[in-house]
């Protein structure tokens, strides 16, 4: 699918999203391009989660416009499951099925929903255990993995639906630390092989090193946006000065 804008992945117009009375979101503007990472970070409670979640419409905006590769999701008429297979997600934790091996937790949405036999479903299943060293995982329950190891699931089962993006929230922050690495070495090679990717993130150093963009999110609007040299050099908001006070 290309728009009119070939090169852009996610153009956002004015977005905004309340809860009741909160509000949240207000007039959110941005583009990201294809093959972009641009990691999301802000103080708690600023909306990144929301901000993420109207992306694959996991959160229904109140107002305001998203456009994924040219096609317009806002589009009440949209289908809404369409758009949540080309837009994968991938939460803090892991929402792995219980009762599934690992091997069918990965082969299950693209049996049932894209209808690929079992046996491609399969071999495609190996392959990605095989990208986040996991084939010998293969056929064990979540139940006995880590969560480093059930992370890296969580990845490789929303890759097998070829997503042209990718949205993390906060993929690590339930991990114990000596699991943080792995989790984000893995993320970093779905970004090196061409993935769209938006991240929330309180690891700085991945965000530094990986995200070619970083969205400092305050109170509902993106404060600045600017490269990771930039902003972790040079923040202009007093808000993101404060805020890389604390976690730096
Ligand atoms: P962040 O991810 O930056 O911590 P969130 O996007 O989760 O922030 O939340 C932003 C604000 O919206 C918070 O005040 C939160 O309580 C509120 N909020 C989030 N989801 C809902 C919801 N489903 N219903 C009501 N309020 C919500
Ligand atoms: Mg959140």
């Amino acid at each position: 699918m290309q728009g009119k804008n070939g090169n852009i992945a996610i153009k956002i117009d004015r977005l905004y999203k309340s809860f009741g009375s909160l509000q949240v979101l207000k007039a959110i503007s941005a583009e990201i391009a294809k093959g972009e990472v641009v990691a999301l970070i802000g103080p708690s409670g600023c909306g990144k989660s929301t901000f993420l979640r109207c992306l694959n419409l996991l959160e229904k905006p109140t107002s305001g416009k998203i456009e994924i590769n040219g096609q317009e999701i806002t589009d009440p008429k949209i289908n809404v499951n369409k758009i949540r297979q080309n837009v994968g997600m991938v939460f803090q934790h892991f929402h792995l099925f219980p009762h599934m091996s690992v091997l069918k937790n990965i082969m299950y949405a693209p049996v049932t929903v894209n209808n690929l036999p079992k046996q491609e479903a399969q071999e495609k299943a190996m392959a990605l255990l095989k990208k986040v060293d996991l084939v010998d995982k293969a056929d064990v329950f979540p139940a006995k993995l880590s969560g480093g190891q059930k992370q890296r699931v969580a990845i490789a089962r929303s890759l097998a639906m070829e997503p042209d993006i990718m949205l993390f929230d906060e993929p690590t922050s339930a991990l114990d630390p000596e699991m943080v690495k792995e989790v984000l070495d893995v993320m970093q090679a779905v970004s090196e092989s061409g993935m769209t990717m938006a991240v929330v993130t309180h690891e700085m150093g991945f965000a530094k090193e990986v995200a070619d963009r970083i969205f400092f999110l305050d109170r509902g609007k993106i404060a600045e946006d600017a490269p990771p040299d930039v902003f972790f050099s040079n923040p202009e908001s007093p808000r993101a000065q404060q805020f890389l006070a604390k976690i730096l």
